[in-house]
């Protein structure tokens, strides 16, 4: 039986390595999921066929659990929420491993330094993901206050950190020939970890967000592989490995996209509240969609930079039909996307992809933005950090440094919001008092269906 199940599990880190790679291209992607989602089936139904296993039926009764939540969840949550329904399977997935860790040691089957020393770092990571994801969480889904901050912060961060890390010492030495460690010095050094992990990201917020995501997921995977190790599972070590290293590839870009080391991220967070910059002059003015339409259409060149407000609003296949209506006049339409626009890595290449929008006119921030100086009108549609010339141009304030789409350098300038609403960052935006923007107030699906309806009549 074990060639079985040992058979299986290479398909299997075949199928996790070939879905993650087809994830990496838009129109591949959703191939790349099915793959990756049938090989976790079958890594899931070769566990009954592993020999000596036990407690079968309780393994029924977890998946049918688990799965079913996750069905239920994955079919009724909104695109806008996906984020953070991310960040809570992510955390998922570090505290089972840490939990794999806790259940060997109570078994007394962690033998030898290495393993041992393995099973607590995979614990520590697993519980500092777990924990950190859930504050994610909160804060996505608007429980949590984005600036939490306790005071001496740093000094809270690393006294827990060392004690933590101590703690692990001391179970790694006093495992080694017992394979296991004392209840009590188990549970404290656990609850240290969960704590450690809140903690560390309680103030963590605003722009900083996508960077933290994605380096606790780069944990999760991390803390798979070292527990993978622990029970000699080669599939979790496979998963682990590659979930750990797209997980910190990502958090790299996700740091370089916003000009944050990861260590100024997790130390000097910019905590989302709304800071004094420096004052910003001009004044807002309105623009109706007759003439936010007319401008566009007599057009050569339009830039859409879509943001968070477009995915609430579900405004993209909208916001495609009025670029297509644009191109059958002659106009030159292009889609600019930050890295770190909406509320996931991907989001607006996720929302246009659906909308139909190939992807040949989807160009990244290093690409497009040196197209700005030559462009008619760039076209906000629900974005405000990712296009703030304060990151390039105020130094107090907390983005200055974020590389920004510059949609202030266009001609022209449209935003479509609904009002003074500030962005993830809380923070106030030079570009909508700039002279040559003008505001298109409204929801995003309605004010560029307005905008369409008005081309029409232009014909
Ligand atoms: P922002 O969050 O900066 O701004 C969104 C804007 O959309 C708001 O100013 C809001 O203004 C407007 N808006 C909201 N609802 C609607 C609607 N229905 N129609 C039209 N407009 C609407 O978005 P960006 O995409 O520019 O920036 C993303 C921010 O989120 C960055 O700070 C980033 O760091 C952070 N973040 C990103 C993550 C990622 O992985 N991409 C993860 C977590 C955070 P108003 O209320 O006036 O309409």
């Amino acid at each position: 039986m074990q060639w079985i199940v040992d058979g299986v599990y290479l398909a299997v880190a075949v199928l996790f390595i070939v879905g993650l790679k087809a994830m990496s291209s838009p129109a591949k992607a959703r191939r790349g999921i099915t793959w990756a989602g049938v090989g976790m089936v079958l890594a899931t139904l070769v566990t009954f066929l592993v020999p000596d296993m036990q407690n079968m039926a309780l393994i029924v009764v977890a998946i049918v659990l688990g799965g079913g939540v996750a069905w239920w969840a994955g079919r009724v949550v909104k695109m806008t929420d996906m984020p953070q329904m991310v960040a809570i399977y992510n955390g998922m997935g570090g505290g089972a491993a840490a939990l794999i860790a806790a259940v060997e040691f109570a078994r007394g089957e962690v033998h030898g330094p290495v393993v041992a020393t393995l099973a607590v770092l995979g614990s520590l990571i697993g519980s500092v993901a777990f924990s950190g994801s859930v504050i994610a969480f909160l804060k996505l889904q608007g429980i949590m206050n984005k600036a939490f901050r306790l005071p001496a912060q740093n000094l809270v961060n690393i006294a827990l950190g060392v004690a933590a890390i101590g703690l692990g010492a001391w179970i790694v030495t006093s495992s080694v020939g017992a394979g296991t460690a004392n209840a009590w010095l188990l549970v404290l050094f656990f609850v240290l970890a969960l704590v450690l992990g809140a903690v560390l990201t309680s103030p963590i917020g605003g722009a900083d967000m996508p960077v933290v995501i994605s380096l606790l997921n780069a944990f999760t995977g991390l803390a798979v592989g070292f527990e993978g190790y622990v029970l000699g599972n080669p599939t979790l070590i496979i998963a682990g490995i590659v979930v750990g290293a797209s997980g910190t590839l990502l958090t790299q870009l996700m740091a370089k996209a916003m000009n944050r080391p990861i260590l100024n991220v997790l130390f000097t967070p910019i905590t989302g509240e709304a800071q004094a910059g420096g004052a910003i002059e001009g004044r807002m003015k309105e623009m109706s969609a007759t003439d936010a339409a007319a401008l566009m259409r007599y057009s050569e060149k339009v830039i859409v930079i879509p943001g968070y407000g477009m995915a609430v609003a579900g405004a993209q296949h909208k916001v495609w039909e009025m670029a297509k209506l644009l191109e059958d006049e002659g106009v030159e339409v292009k889609f600019a996307i930050h890295p770190v626009a909406g509320r996931m890595p991907g989001h607006m290449n996720v929302l246009l992809a659906e909308a139909g929008v190939p992807y040949e006119k989807i160009f990244d921030l290093d690409e497009i933005n040196a197209e700005f100086p030559q462009t008619d009108v760039a076209l906000v549609i629900g974005a405000n950090d990712v296009v703030n010339p304060v990151a390039r141009t105020d130094k107090s304030s907390p983005i200055y440094g974020m590389p920004i789409l510059d949609a202030d350098k266009a001609r022209n300038c449209i935003v479509i919001k609904r009002g003074r609403g500030a962005g993830y960052s809380g923070i106030e935006n030079a570009l909508f008092y700039a002279d040559n923007t003008s505001m298109l107030y409204g929801s995003a699906q309605q004010a560029v269906a307005d905008v369409i309806a008005q081309l029409k009549e232009l014909g």
